[in-house]
């Protein structure tokens, strides 16, 4: 912890992108209190639930504030963000996600919701702070995908966490000691979905100040399509001056105005054929905001399917991880098996353990009931094993035991008059032998 430190340079910049119509990001500067909001839901409620997250660090940020009153009060913004959402049906399923650090006594205090992220440079160095809170980012946790193939995952917009989607909201909460010069990067997905970290990491490195900075990451983003909102707020810790709140950096209007970058026609970002003689123009305002009600209504369902399907297969896996069972393994042996016995074609929850080596047939015909019987642990699936091993045999004893019989030895050939001695032939008891003739 370096004590004395205070947010020396500060930089921030949003842009709606290329494709959306509306801005629903929010970001937060109000140093020493610092973050990114990304709201969702459709006909504008997604900005009215961003608004609200940041409205609500805004309302808390001051000298007073503790890294407890700011957990207290983006868990409060989740309840006024389901109240307001109840009681407009327009608004029905509007969420945000929050991202928000506080700066104190040379300590970083993070909060954060759902897939946006906060960013340490320090040293030339860009380290990732947050873990996103998305069906991707679960699994690239788990080590089912790499961050790459997460990169272009179709599900790579699907949070599980956001504030207003539930009741209770979970909230990450770390703290870290700042180092001066150290510079913090909070920034919606708009930015980290197009633009991955070594890209950003240029940016940050041939920037001559945290306002080039701030526009280079927008542009950067724009330049990969701009497929979402853009937010990014920047700071540098150091001893000092506090900075002022600047104003937004411009962003470059063009960049709005520009027809939409081609995107793939197949695939996860397939995006509709052009229409006819309206190709390079910009999708109408109207197409965009059905797309968003129907996203609206998309993300609460999926986000329920997925916490469905989520603690199903965590129960599966419990349940698996604690079930052992006996029954007929590869080869007709009997094998001990640690999981369900419950499988779909090539799919099962089950690992093939122990061979006992008994004939599975035999302890059919002798012990009716006792294969696929399960055993509440490893010990008793072993002492089931155990006792039919005892019972049945070993493997040595066990007729269908599949060992290719040798080959047959090939018939003794006749010797070759060539090669072999020639044999005098015994002469009849009682004659005499004629001797060879010169
Ligand atoms: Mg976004």
């Amino acid at each position: 912890m370096t004590p004395g430190l205070t947010l020396v340079e500060l930089a921030h910049a949003s842009d709606t992108g290329r494709v959306r119509a509306h801005n629903e990001d929010r970001g937060v500067v109000a140093p020493p209190l610092l973050g990114v909001a990304d709201g969702m839901g459709g006909a504008r409620a997604g900005e009215v639930a961003s608004g609200m997250a940041a409205g609500a660090l805004e309302d808390v940020a001051g000298a007073r504030l503790t890294p407890e009153r700011l957990q207290a009060a983006v868990e409060q913004a989740n309840r006024d963000i389901r109240q307001a959402a109840a009681a407009d049906p327009s608004r029905a399923g509007m969420g945000t996600t929050v991202t928000a650090g506080l700066l104190q006594d040379g300590r970083l205090h993070l909060v954060h919701v759902g897939d946006s992220r906060a960013y340490l440079w320090r040293g030339g160095r860009l380290v990732r702070l947050t873990d996103d809170h998305s069906v991707v980012g679960e699994m690239v946790r788990r080590g089912t995908i790499t961050a790459e193939q997460a990169e272009r995952h179709p599900h790579r917009h699907v949070v599980t966490r956001a504030l207003g989607a539930d009741d209770r909201v979970e909230v990450d909460a770390a703290d870290l000691d700042l180092d001066d010069g150290d510079v913090l990067l909070f920034c919606s997905d708009g930015l980290c979905g197009p633009v991955e970290d070594p890209q950003i990491a240029e940016v940050l490195a041939a920037a001559p100040d945290l306002g080039a900075a701030a526009r280079g990451l927008v542009e950067a983003a724009n330049a990969a399509g701009g497929p979402d909102n853009v937010t990014v707020v920047l700071a540098r810790a150091g001893h000092g001056a506090p900075a002022p709140v600047p104003p937004p950096e411009p962003v470059p209007t063009h960049t709005r105005r520009m027809p939409t970058l081609p995107r793939p026609t197949v695939g996860p970002d397939a995006e509709p054929a052009p229409i006819p003689g309206r190709s390079g123009e910009p999708p109408a305002p109207r197409v965009l905001q059905q797309v968003d009600r129907a996203r609206s209504r998309r993300v609460p369902i999926i986000i329920a399917a997925v916490a469905v399907v989520g603690i199903g297969a965590g129960a599966l896996a419990w349940a698996a991880s604690r079930t052992y069972f006996v029954d007929e393994g590869s080869g007709g042996t009997v094998h001990t098996f640690h999981g369900l016995p419950v499988g779909l074609g090539a799919l099962h929850l089950y690992r093939q353990e122990q061979d006992t080596g008994v004939a599975a047939d035999d302890v059919r015909v002798a012990e009716p009931g006792a294969l696929g019987r399960t055993a509440r642990g490893q010990g008793e699936a072993t002492e089931l094993a155990a006792r039919l091993t005892w019972r049945f045999g070993v493997p040595a004893e066990w007729p269908r035991l599949r060992v290719a019989p040798p080959p047959p030895p090939p018939p003794p050939a006749p010797p070759p008059a060539t090669t072999l001695p020639r044999v005098t032939p015994v002469p009849p008891t009682g004659t005499v032998p004629t001797p060879p003739s010169g």
